[in-house]
């Protein structure tokens, strides 16, 4: 009897360690999943240490507080020169740009740019392009064309100039068959045709209140937004081969499923994110997922990128703390599931929690690819 006890207690104790060990079989299973999903993505610590770059920064003035800053965060820079009337004249920008590309290979690129000045000249195309095989045996490795076109510039007879005008054709088979890029800040977002009030991100609003002239609602004469986004259409139809970025999300920063339209139509095109940020996360704020699934589906086609801007006038100190808050805010948007509070958005919003491989995507390696001569070290 004694010796049945004992060994029904033996087969208790068994059980009960094959239980135990189930259990913790269980749990080191659901714990491996758990860590897999977590390492693959980075945390706020690594912001720091992997490399990154932003495709989209306005240097003015050789102050460096944006290179400095980028450096000591990892950050490689595309300095891009634009005709915009406040802004210091194209060829300043772009010998800013050339004289830190010099100093600083492993970590800048610029982009040049050309002005419609001498739009009625009938040998204008040829001027552009004598200025920009110039820019380019300086160094520059893409070419940016701004919202004056189609919003702005006019010719002799008072018509407004559009992007798919015939008379830029030479100047794009140009700057492909050297190698370039053609970056484009087509139109103005969607919000710029509504009222302040109706507008989605306060960024817009403030902006649009600051520059009525550009606040497309006040002036119902003017083309639409849909005869923006047509001409740089119509455009890259005609140019299709023109490796081609579409700044501001390409100016469909509303709608996922229209930026997705638009990489699907035309395979050479990509999308920076600079101030759009807040486009995406207003949209992300009523779908996460959809939003989540779009830059895993289209992961080789965004760029990250800010539009920071220096100038004289810039107060160093002020320029820094702004640019570590929405470098990071922005970091742990994409790479973390926490919430966010953003000044654009009234209310917080919640990160995506990217995979590492797909951050490392646009962070650095759609840029690497993109611009594929830019951010190396002197020697290479
Ligand atoms: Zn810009």
């Amino acid at each position: 009897m004694k010796q049945i006890k004992v060994y029904l207690n033996l087969i208790l104790i068994t059980l009960s360690i094959t239980t135990i060990q189930c259990n913790q079989k269980k749990s080191t299973t659901s714990e491996n999943t758990n860590t897999s999903e977590v390492s693959d993505t980075y945390t706020m610590a690594d912001f720091k240490t992997v490399r990154k770059v932003d495709t989209h920064v306005h240097i003015k003035a050789e102050t460096n507080t944006v290179v400095n800053l980028a450096r000591a965060n990892n950050f490689g820079l595309l300095n891009i020169a634009v005709d915009v009337p406040d802004f210091p004249p194209v060829e300043q920008q772009v010998a800013i740009g050339k004289k830190l590309l010099e100093k600083n290979p492993e970590m800048m690129a610029f982009s040049t740019a050309f002005t419609l000045t001498d739009w009625d000249n009938p040998n204008w195309s040829n001027l552009v392009i004598k200025q920009l095989k110039e820019d380019f045996e300086n160094g520059a490795n893409s070419v940016k064309v701004w919202k004056n076109i189609g919003m702005e510039a006019k010719d002799k007879d008072g018509n407004l100039i559009f992007l798919d005008d015939p008379k830029f054709d030479p100047i794009f088979k140009f700057i492909k068959d050297e190698g370039k890029v053609l970056l484009s800040h087509a139109g103005e977002p969607k919000n710029c045709w509504l009222p302040l009030d109706s507008m989605t991100v306060n960024n817009d609003r403030n902006y649009f209140r600051d520059h009525p002239k550009y606040h497309m609602y006040l002036h119902p004469d003017m083309p639409s937004y849909e005869d923006q986004i047509k001409a740089r259409d119509n455009m890259l139809a005609k140019n299709s081969s023109l490796p081609f970025v579409g700044v501001h999300m390409a100016s469909l920063e509303w709608s996922v499923d229209e930026e997705a339209k638009f990489l699907d139509r035309f395979p050479n095109a990509s999308m920076d994110l600079a101030e759009r940020m807040s486009h995406t996360q207003y949209q992300s704020q009523k779908n996460r997922k959809k939003v989540r699934d779009f830059f895993i589906k289209y992961q080789d086609r965004i760029l990250y990128a800010t539009d920071f801007q220096e100038s004289t006038e810039t107060v160093p100190e002020e320029l820094k703390k702004y640019m570590m808050e929405v470098w990071l805010n922005d970091w742990k948007y994409f790479n973390t599931n926490e919430m966010v509070t953003v000044p654009q958005l009234d209310t917080p919003v919640q990160g995506l929690a990217l995979p590492k491989q797909v951050v490392d995507k646009i962070y650095r390696l759609n840029a690497e690819r993109v611009f594929s001569t830019a951010w190396k070290p002197a020697d290479e």
